[in-house]
């Protein structure tokens, strides 16, 4: 698949300094990890707040443990896919922010140095009690809820429905998209709050808005431009567009 670039895109892409990339679960399709709507989406069989929410932890804390034991054990067996690792590149060229509702550590790995963890990281844990950390290499895989020392139970580090955002990481996020010369949107159906604000808030100061997506979204109508194909198709090439540009610049 060949993209084509409208030319006002091309003008954007070689005169802009910064750019954010808001990415959601579609980033991480392609590296194999299931998205939670769409087509094959995981609440397509499941209830979101049996398994994401404090309450559902509460209720039936093995059942949760699991869950987030079997996703840990899919994020340690994928590896970033072209489409991370292109985005991670633009750095050479770009002062690069990612701000990403994905708790799967995966633009991280593919050596994004700015990243804004929106909803956490499932590879971090704390104890509910106490508040101490304990990472991934702390953790014993199985089907009992760990436990910290104080007896308090251990959860991932992810934000749960009906739990705050980071808000430093928010506020951060939010001036990023707005001061950027273009902003990615990647993957994401934006229709979690408040992390969808971000496109939004940018659009109302006049930001220029680019979507990648397979598929039309509730924000497709506010965005200035829209490349329907996969991250991994789609965010290579892009890549490559912004070498050439800024090499005859
Ligand atoms: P979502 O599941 O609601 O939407 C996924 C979007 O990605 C859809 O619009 C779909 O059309 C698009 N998509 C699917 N495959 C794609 C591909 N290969 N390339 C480009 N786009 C593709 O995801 P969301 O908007 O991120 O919201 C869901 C919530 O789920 C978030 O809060 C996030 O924390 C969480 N989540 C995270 C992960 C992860 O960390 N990888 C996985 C599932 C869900
Ligand atoms: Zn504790």
């Amino acid at each position: 698949m060949s993209l084509e670039f409208t030319q006002d895109f091309l003008d954007r892409l070689k005169r802009a300094e910064r750019l954010v990339f808001f990415t959601g679960a579609g980033i991480s399709a392609e590296s194999g990890i299931p998205t939670f709507r769409g087509k094959d989406g995981i609440w397509n069989k499941m209830r979101p707040e049996e398994l994401a929410s404090i309450d559902g932890f509460m209720k039936n804390p093995e059942l949760v443990w699991e869950w987030y034991q079997h996703r840990r054990k899919i994020v340690n067996e994928t590896q970033p896919h072209d489409g991370h690792k292109a985005i991670s590149a633009l750095e050479e060229l770009y002062d690069v922010t990612v701000v990403t509702q994905n708790v799967d550590n995966l633009h991280r790995r593919a050596g994004s140095r700015r990243i804004y963890e929106l909803h956490g990281n499932l590879t971090r844990n704390f104890c509910m009690d106490c508040r101490t950390e304990f990472a991934e290499s702390e953790i014993e895989y199985g089907s009992k809820v760990m436990r910290c020392k104080c007896g308090g139970m251990i959860r991932p580090d992810v934000v749960w429905f009906g739990e705050m955002l980071p808000q430093d990481e928010f506020l951060a996020s939010e001036q990023a998209a707005r001061d950027c010369d273009i902003l990615f949107v990647v993957g994401t159906s934006a229709v979690v709050y408040p992390a969808a604000y971000i496109p939004i808030g940018a659009k109302q100061e006049g930001g220029y808005l680019a979507e990648v997506n397979i598929e039309p979204t509730d924000a497709t109508r506010i965005m200035d431009v829209s490349f329907f194909g996969t991250a991994g198709e789609v965010l290579p090439q892009i890549l490559a567009k912004a070498r050439e540009l800024k090499k005859s610049a």
